[in-house]
């Protein structure tokens, strides 16, 4: 478990919340991850296609054995779980997880782009995970990036209450 990466995630469908903590707990259930902290949960207004439900979005931090590559893997195997169709660019989602940052590698292929090149404009993922990434503190907040929309729903807990809840 030598690597730590930050893993967003978002949804916009159903119950919401239910696929956020489902979605950490398939994370934390495999051995090659650990999840070693959560953000609080946001309650977000849809950016680039506006036409559907606000968003609960958060961010984890892991720590993993798994490549980048690997863990791309295991969090498209979650949404899948979950029911995630792709319809609609940025359209309505039962759960998205996008990995923010590995490490501070820059990682630039066809699948995976690291850090995940639309992040800095993102209030609902910088926000989320400004409060659990030291190497994110520094990220400034720019005058472009739309201040509202982004809210605290869900403050802040330990990651036991993530990992054990199976309902
Ligand atoms: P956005 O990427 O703007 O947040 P999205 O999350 O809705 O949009 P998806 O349909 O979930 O986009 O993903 C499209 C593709 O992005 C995936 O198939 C994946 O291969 C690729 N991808 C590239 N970099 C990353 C990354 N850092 N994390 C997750 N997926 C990535
Ligand atoms: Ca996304
Ligand atoms: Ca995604």
């Amino acid at each position: 478990m030598n690597n730590t990466a930050y893993i967003g995630l978002g949804s916009n469908m159903g119950d919401r919340e239910h696929y956020l903590r489902q979605a950490v707990a398939m994370l934390s259930r495999h051995h090659g991850v650990t999840v070693s902290k959560v953000s609080s949960i946001y309650e977000t207004d849809p950016v680039g296609y506006e036409d559907q439900d606000q968003f609960l979005n958060m961010a984890v931090e892991v720590k993993t054995s798994l490549s980048p590559f690997e863990l791309l893997d295991v969090t498209q195997s979650i949404e899948a779980e979950l029911g995630r169709t792709r319809e609609i660019r940025w359209g309505p989602r039962t759960a998205d997880l996008d990995i923010l940052l590995y490490n501070r590698e820059n990682i630039e292929t066809e699948r995976l782009i690291v850090p995940h090149p639309r992040m800095y404009e993102r209030l609902f993922v910088l926000a989320p995970l400004k409060e659990i990434c030291p190497q994110a503190d520094h990220i400034t907040i720019s005058a472009e990036t739309n201040q509202e929309g982004v809210r605290v729903w869900k403050q802040k807990s330990g990651v036991g209450e993530f990992v054990h809840s199976e309902s």
